[in-house]
């Protein structure tokens, strides 16, 4: 399997508070890959620093072999990553439509974006029949769609996931897992954030256990899932 992102000792802070310290993570071209913790361990962080939202104090992020620690956001999704934020962040005030036609801001052939579009209107069809309803005006199940959606829509090797069930009924949930089951068999490589781990592990390849910014336990997710410490902290 090869390499598609590497991590090796990051930090980050936030003023005086190291959300992040010293950090080691690898994802695998291929695998759905999750990072399981409690509020506030530092999920989040580690997406917006591959993201290249936050700087990172020490260590390197590598991307297909390549150093990122100085890429610029809009640089790394060029590169092939995207990223589908915690509170999905989405353009409440714009359609369905122009807030995927954003997620293609990178990308300059019109009728390939179209072409896409109209994909991710296929995954997604509860988003085609809201195509020009207002964005803030979906469901929360929806505008996480919408998001998903939106992230896709630059073409990504590396889609980073945070939180997609937050707040979701049950019955959405298993429907956007399925969804991202299906994104997998496309080719698509995830880094999934979650709080629910028990659905996190049950859906990926191999897991990561982050505890107040470091990370404590990784490995296979069937492995994981079985573990008395994470059945203890996590699984309940
Ligand atoms: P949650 O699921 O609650 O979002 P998380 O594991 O994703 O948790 P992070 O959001 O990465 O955690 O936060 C890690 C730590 O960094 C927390 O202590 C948080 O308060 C702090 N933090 C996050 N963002 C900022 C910020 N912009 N400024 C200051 N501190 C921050």
């Amino acid at each position: 399997m090869s390499r598609l992102l590497e991590i090796n000792n990051i930090s980050v802070n936030y003023g005086g508070i190291q959300a992040l310290k010293d950090i080691n993570l690898v994802v695998n071209a291929g695998e759905v890959v999750t990072l399981i913790g409690s509020n506030g361990a530092g999920k989040s962080t580690t997406l917006r620093a591959i993201s290249r939202l936050v700087n990172i104090t020490n260590g390197d992020i590598l991307y297909e072999g390549r150093n990122i620690n100085r890429r610029q956001p809009h640089e790394v999704v060029k590169l092939g990553i995207a990223h589908s934020p915690e509170g999905r962040r989405i353009l409440a005030r714009q359609t369905v439509l122009s807030n995927l036609e954003l997620g293609a801001y990178i990308r300059s052939n019109q009728a390939e974006v179209k072409a896409d579009i109209k994909h991710q209107f296929e995954i997604f069809p509860r988003l085609a029949e809201r195509r020009q309803q207002l964005a803030g005006t979906l469901s929360g199940g929806e505008q996480q769609m919408l998001a998903i959606a939106r992230a896709l829509m630059s073409r990504p090797k590396l889609l980073l996931l945070d939180e997609p069930s937050l707040g979701l009924a049950p019955a959405i949930v298993r429907e956007i897992f399925t969804i991202i089951q299906n994104l997998r068999s496309t080719g698509v490589t995830i880094l999934l954030v979650e709080q629910n781990a028990n659905l996190a592990l049950e859906n990926a390849d191999r897991g990561y256990v982050l505890e107040a910014g470091s990370i404590t336990l990784s490995g296979k997710a069937s492995d994981l899932l079985k573990n008395e410490q994470v059945r203890k902290a996590y699984l309940g």
